[in-house]
Parts: structure tokens; sequence; C-alpha cells
């Protein structure tokens, strides 16, 4: 199947919207809107939410509002909203002078919920949490009218303004819509519309000292800015019917249409907000940015290009159904994006040292190489040949496999870009370990030769030694092992130990420690990224973006097929 193709039920939302359209359905252009609550950091699931929201209405030539929902001042800050902004930019969407916040609707909000209790459609209920929990009814019973339910006009709308003035207690009242504890619908049993919370807003101040429940908050803010579709997961299809409910009973500018799709789940990824703000408070991780962790601030420090997310979400496509998402999806969509965009180099992970013992001392070779095979607006640039250089251990194999066509006593192989090298001697250190390899190299060998027609299969990766940079290199590799973490007790069990394995002793070409272009791909090893924080030491730091291949794909098929 093509990834790229979208079957009809992929465009489910598109569909709606495109017939609305072309039925004239709305006088006002195609209005959507990204909320999220500033109570976390952003993650790969918001970015599908992000890309839906803003990618609907640049396709209908609508607008898309940035408006931050935040009616909860316990959990939210300024430091995750400033977060927000700075990621959905980032992911390269745009919402112009829009950014809005559920706050700017606070008084109004007070407003319609007065309306509500005018109408007698809401009341105050004076009974504590736990006696309205009970009330509630479950699944298979109805609920009980509160004693309070009946309570007149007049009362409700003093008490109200009461709560209001900060007369009352935490707990002492809340507002509750008026609709039906028989509703087979849970939500649509007197829901809370209003708390008393004597808690400072991160804008608001100490202004209100009630703030208005996500329900009531959510529909009021849509129809305010005129959104003409209001999109969100799954879980939010029970809460539709309240959603019409208040908006049918007020008198609101519009009625938007709440559409509901599948939430983005990924294997072997944790993106509840609560359990990645516990791994990032228990230091399992080194912070919301740590670059094993599906926050976009962590995606990008890693090296995942805006551009590979989008792409990410464009071909996974928008369901009604949930299903889950292999990772190895990212991942490819992060190795197209940077085979075409990063510059290759040359750097030596595990390094086994090399003397040329024909090649002069202080003499040096430069080789003026392509930065990127297939596109030459990368330009090129100078690698460096001297006596010394490092080569890969794994590309030396003292007693050679089958099939092994790298360096071995007595064997050749060609240095990339450089000449062909044949392997004199092994020295060892004292204990038995091989510290260097005594080679000569052939000087009839460059630009790709070999005069005599003679076979040289492999062909190796090097750094010279004198010229290289000391490199601090992180294999980055998933945060679990369990492909559904979420699901699992704990977590915290099934984290991958292999998630971050650090090499100390890497070396690298030297216009790596540039600052320009941060990304490359290191030829045979995989993608990398510099990082933005430096060593302790000064030494440059990269880590792994991707692999070049999926080795988790292989692992799952040979662990199926053995099965
Ligand atoms: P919570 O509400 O528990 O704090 P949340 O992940 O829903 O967590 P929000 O800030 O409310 O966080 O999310 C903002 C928007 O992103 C919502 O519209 C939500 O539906 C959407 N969203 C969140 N997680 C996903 C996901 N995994 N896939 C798609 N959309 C998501
Ligand atoms: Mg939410």
């Amino acid at each position: 199947m093509d990834p790229k193709s979208t079957e009809p039920a992929a465009n489910f939302i598109r569909q709606i919207v495109s017939g609305d359209v072309a039925a004239q359905k709305y006088a006002r252009q195609i209005t959507t809107r990204f909320p999220p609550e500033p109570n976390g950091y952003l993650h790969i699931g918001h970015a599908k939410s992000i890309w839906l929201n803003f990618s609907i209405a640049n396709e209908f030539e609508g607008i898309c509002n940035l408006r931050l929902d935040d009616t909860n001042p316990d959990k939210e800050s300024d430091e995750y909203a400033h977060a927000i902004a700075e990621d959905v930019r980032w992911l390269g969407f745009d919402w112009e002078q829009r950014l809005f916040h559920a706050s700017d609707y606070f008084a109004q909000l007070y407003e319609f919920a007065c309306e509500l209790i005018v109408g007698g459609n809401a009341y105050v209920d004076s009974q504590s949490a736990e006696q309205i929990r009970e009330q509630r009814g479950s699944l298979t019973e109805a609920g009980v009218n509160s004693p309070f339910r009946d309570r007149d006009v007049a009362t409700n709308l003093d008490l109200f303004k009461r709560m209001r003035a900060g007369e009352f207690d935490e707990g002492a009242h809340i507002l509750r819509a008026r609709i039906d504890m028989a509703s087979p619908n849970i939500n649509m049993r007197d829901p809370a519309l209003y708390r008393i919370r004597k808690t400072a807003h991160q804008r608001t101040g100490d202004e209100w000292p009630i703030y208005p429940m996500y329900d009531f908050t959510h529909c009021v803010s849509d129809a305010l800015e005129g959104v003409t579709h209001s999109l969100c997961t799954l879980e939010f299809e029970d809460h539709r019917p309240l959603y019409d409910w208040v908006l049918d009973t007020l008198t609101v500018p519009c009625h938007p249409q709440q559409i509901e799709f599948a939430r983005l789940e990924l294997n072997y990824t944790i993106t509840s907000k609560r359990k990645l703000l516990e791994l990032v408070e228990e230091h399992i991780v080194d912070g919301w940015d740590d670059p094993r962790l599906p926050t976009l601030k962590g995606m990008r420090r890693r090296g995942y290009p805006a551009a590979a997310l989008r792409d990410f979400c464009d071909r996974i496509g928008v369901t009604k159904k949930q299903t889950v998402i292999d990772t190895g999806v990212l991942e490819n969509c992060v190795r197209e994006a940077l085979d075409s965009s990063a510059p290759r180099a040359m750097a030596v992970l595990r390094p086994l040292k090399i003397v040329l013992t024909n090649f002069p001392v202080d003499q040096t070779e430069s080789f003026e190489v392509q930065n990127h095979p297939k596109d030459t607006a990368f330009g090129t640039r100078k690698v460096s040949l001297t006596r010394e250089i490092y080569i890969e251990r794994d590309d030396f194999m003292l007693e050679p496999v089958k099939k092994f066509h790298r360096l071995a006593p007595g064997r050749e192989v060609r240095l990339r870009y450089g000449y062909v090298i044949r392997c004199d001697e092994v020295i060892t250190d004292s204990v038995g370990e091989i510290s260097e390899l005594r080679c000569s190299y052939d000087p009839l060998t460059g630009g790709g030769q070999t005069p005599d027609g003679r076979k040289v299969k492999g062909i190796i990766h090097w750094v010279s030694a004198d010229l290289g940079i000391p490199l601090r290199v992180h294999l980055l590799d998933r945060l679990f092992n369990h492909p559904d973490p979420g699901s699992a007790e704990d977590y915290r069990k099934h984290l991958n130990p292999d998630s971050r394995v650090t090499l100390d002793g890497a070396f690298g070409e030297p216009m790596l420690a540039a600052s320009d272009g941060a990304m490359f791909q290191f030829e045979r090893l995989g993608y990398f990224c510099r990082d933005t924080v430096a060593a302790a030491d000064g030494r440059t730091v990269f880590n792994r973006t991707v692999t070049l291949r999926d080795a988790w794909a292989k692992l799952t098929a040979s662990a199926s097929s053995s099965a």
C-alpha cells in the first residue's frame, strides 16, 4: 500500500467540512482551534490535534485559533503556556493574532451562568462533593435529585453572586446545570458548571474565587470565537449532548459542531501528561526536553524535523476507531526527511587506532567530497587523511568470520573517499587487548581506483586521529521495551536499560564542531543531532536521532517467526 494514499475513512473530518462548505452551512469562514490546557508540555499526540486543526483551516481557507484552556489554576502555569506557543510555532503553524485564553471569557462565562439560572436551567447545590457523587447513580441506576434542585431563581442568583464575591469557602456550594438526573448519559445528570476555588490564577490573579468547569467553558469559548468545527478526541463523544445542551440553552452567537476523532496512540510510548510529569519529577529522564521523550521539546532536541512530524500525522490519517500506531512509522518519517535534509559526515564511535606506516609523518592529504550523495546543493568539503587514523572497532576482526569483508590481518579494505589499506600487524596491550593496527596504504588506489583490478569489497569510514575532534555520543533508543507501557501495572518496570548508551571516546570530522547545520548522517551509523548542551569538558555532544534502518522491526519479525 502506498503509505501516502489516504483511504476515504481517514478523511472523514475533511469530508464533513467539505460538505458543510459546499452546502454553505456557515456564513463565516471555517474556524477551528487547538485548545491545550497549560498544565504540561505538548507531546506527539497533541501534534496530531495541532496538525488536524490547522490543516483543516488551511485547506478550506479558514483560520485556526490557539486557545489556552486555563480554568484550573492549581495545575497551570505561564511556563507551560509559553512552551505550548513555542512548540506550536516550531511545528510550523501560525495562529496569527489569535492567541486566546478561556480566562479571557471569565466575565462572559459568568454572565452566561446567570442566564442559565434565570432561565431555571442551573441551580446552586449546597451539598458536599461526596453527597453529590453518591446521588449520581450508575450506568444502570438513575441518579437522585438534589434537595436543592428546586431552589427558586432569586435564591440561586443570590447564592451564585455571593460565591463570585468570595463569601463562601471552597466546597460550600457549586453551580450545577439542571438537566436530568435520570438521563442514561451520566454527563447529563446535572453536571457541575462552577466551583469555588480560592487559588490565584496565573492571568487573572485573585479576581475570581470561582472557576468554570471544562464542559461549560469549552463550548461557550468555541461559540464566542465563532468556531465552526470543534474537533476533539473520542473520550468527549459522551460529552457532546452536554456541549449541545449548553449552546442550545444559551443565547450564544453560534453553535459550533463538535466532531470526535481517535487519539494518537504509539506503541512503546507514553503520552499521558500525568505519567510524563512523573518521569520528569522522579528524574527518570533529564527533563521535559529529554530527547527520549515524545514531547515536542524532546523530539526537537533529538533532531526530529517538524516536517517529519507533519508528514507522520498526514500519513496515519484521522479515524473514529482507536488504533495503536507503530513507532517505526514515525521513525521512518524522520529517516525519510533526514535523508534529504541532513548532510553526511564521518564519525567513529568506538575507535581503533591505525598507523599508516608508509604515510609520511606530518603530511596531510585532503580529498574534496560531496556533502550529500544525491544533492549537490549541499556543496563539498575537504576530508583529510593523516598518518594516524581511527576506524570503528567493529570494522576489524582478528579472526574474520565468513562474509566479513572488512579489515583483518593481511586483508585489505578501502577507506571511504581514500585509499585501500592493508593490515600488516596487530598490536596488543599488556592485557592482550588490541590497541592499535599497523597498516600500509596503496598510493595507487586513490579516487576509488584499483589499477590492477584486484577486488576490495569493504569500504569503511574513518577519522584522522590528528585532526578529528573528540565527541560524546548518546545512542538513543526507545525509552520503554514494553509495547504498551501505559497499560502495564507500573510502566517504570519496563524502562529500556539501553535507551541511552553514552560513548565517550568517539571522534568526528573537525567540521562537526561548527555551530551551523546541527544535523548529520554519520555515514553507515545513522542520523545524529548536535545536542543543545555541550559536555562539562566542552566536548561536542551528539544524540543519535534515528538509526539508518528499523532494528526493532527486525526484532519483532524474528520474535514472531521463531514463535
Ligand atoms: P488532560 O486533558 O488530561 O490534561 P490532554 O492530553 O487531553 O490531557 P489537553 O491540553 O487538554 O491535554 O489537549 C489539548 C488537545 O489535544 C485536546 O483537544 C486533546 O483532545 C488533544 N489531544 C491530547 N492528546 C491527544 C492524542 N494522543 N491524540 C490526539 N489528540 C490529542
Ligand atoms: Mg484534555
